[in-house]
């Protein structure tokens, strides 16, 4: 079965062709997923609604011309939070002016098409669910580590959306209240110290030390375009003091992680986004962590492995929710 796959972002707008390959028509056990062909544009944020939605159309009918009368259903997979069930953009932070926007209405106003939309962590964890680290796992955590630090939680083996839609937001758990601002107003929320901004921010603090690091050059000037990424490609290159740092920010995680373990008996955490990409110091300084906090019960449990989806994970999240979404569960 063939989906688009579109994935919106305050910077990108993606858009992919996924085949998803399934045992009959009419099961939910997926076997294998593949980009057939994709698109990135620059999101028009600026330009509101009608703008980003124009250039929704254009991906979307640019997708369908490349497979004509063989799509089956677009997901479509948002930052912020959605009505799920009603197809409802309700408030994402990195869209301006977007309130309250029924954007499955307004596209299948032009195409014959089923419209499933979710929040992208959501996408993000039930790819990951169907086809990526979390594959045969009941309960698990993904954690998307970019701007903010989404979080799309699988609980007995489907997505837990809490009483209103709201739940999984990781990146706001307070791990120090004395810690630094967050932009959602409270003080100490992971994302405080793990948010690309933020982490940046602490980067250029900590590498004053270490002038010997590649990144001290980078990070001294302030006009430079620097991005968490090139952290992990310091890291993944050997440099001490880019390993050093991702361990430390895996350890600010950990403690977060250590208390979703505790709270809801899931042991098995997945990690994806921008830095995720250099692997081990950052996914040990995690487990190390939180094993050191976590209750007895859970610490030889407790797993933190890399996103399987890698850079296509917005996209095939997206078709993956679309595709599994007339079964309503997972598995
Ligand atoms: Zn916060």
């Amino acid at each position: 079965m063939i989906f688009v796959g579109l994935d919106i972002g305050g910077t990108n707008i993606k858009a992919a062709l996924v085949e998803i390959q399934s045992a009959t028509e009419q099961s939910p056990d997926f076997s294998t997923v593949s980009i057939l062909e994709k698109i990135t544009v620059p999101t028009r944020a600026s330009g509101g609604p009608a703008s980003v939605t124009a250039q929704i159309h254009n991906a979307i009918e640019e997708m369908l011309h490349s497979a004509p009368n063989r799509v089956h259903a677009v997901g479509i997979g948002v930052p912020g939070s959605v009505d799920h069930e009603r197809g409802i953009v309700l408030y994402p932070p990195n869209l301006p002016g977007w309130k309250d926007v029924a954007l499955a209405r307004i596209l299948s106003a032009k195409w014959e098409l089923p419209f499933y939309l979710d929040n992208d962590a959501n996408c993000a964890a039930v790819g990951e669910a169907l086809f990526g680290a979390g594959r045969g796992c009941s309960n698990f955590i993904t954690l998307t580590l970019g701007t903010g630090i989404g979080s799309g939680i699988i609980l007995n083996g489907g997505i837990y959306r809490g009483a209103r839609g709201y739940a999984g937001e990781f990146g706001h758990i307070t791990i120090d209240p004395n810690g630094p601002r967050c932009n959602c107003g409270n003080n100490g929320c992971v994302e405080a110290y793990v948010g690309n901004s933020y982490m940046t921010a602490r980067a250029k603090q900590a590498v004053k030390h270490h002038p010997d690091s590649v990144l001290y050059e980078l990070l001294s000037n302030d006009n430079a375009g620097f991005t968490p990424e090139d952290i992990a490609e310091a890291a993944e290159a050997g440099d001490e003091f880019a390993r050093e740092f991702l361990y430390t920010t895996g350890e600010i995680l950990g403690i977060a992680v250590a208390s979703a373990a505790n709270l809801l008996d899931i042991t098995d955490f997945v990690i994806g986004g921008g830095i995720a990409g250099a692997g081990e110091p950052l996914l040990d300084g995690i487990l190390r962590s939180g094993r050191d906090r976590v209750l007895e019960v859970h610490r030889d449990a407790l797993r933190v492995v890399a996103a399987g989806l890698g850079n296509d994970a917005g996209m095939s999240g997206a078709a993956a929710s679309a595709a599994v979404e007339p079964f309503k569960t997972l598995r």
